[in-house]
């Protein structure tokens, strides 16, 4: 059964637990008269590697969801 908790970096082989990943959420802000649009699309967080410091994307639905309970307390 695969390790909920942990994660694999897939360039250097690295498995640790989520919260040593590094973790980068893309946004874009569009300015249409005067007033901030939110972005529609939904972009993927980009995990990095805190060995090799190269970043991959993950697949998991979920992930976003555990991530932000994982952040909870910050
Ligand atoms: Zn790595």
């Amino acid at each position: 059964m695969k390790n909920e908790n942990k994660l694999k970096c897939p360039m250097c082989g690295y498995e640790g637990k989520r919260k040593e990943f590094m973790y980068i959420y893309e946004a874009t802000i569009y300015l249409i008269d005067s007033n901030v649009e939110k972005e529609e699309r939904e972009r993927p967080v980009l995990v990095v590697c805190p060995v090799c410091k190269q970043g991959f994307f993950l697949d998991d639905p979920y992930f976003k969801f555990k991530t932000r309970e994982l952040y909870k307390d910050i």
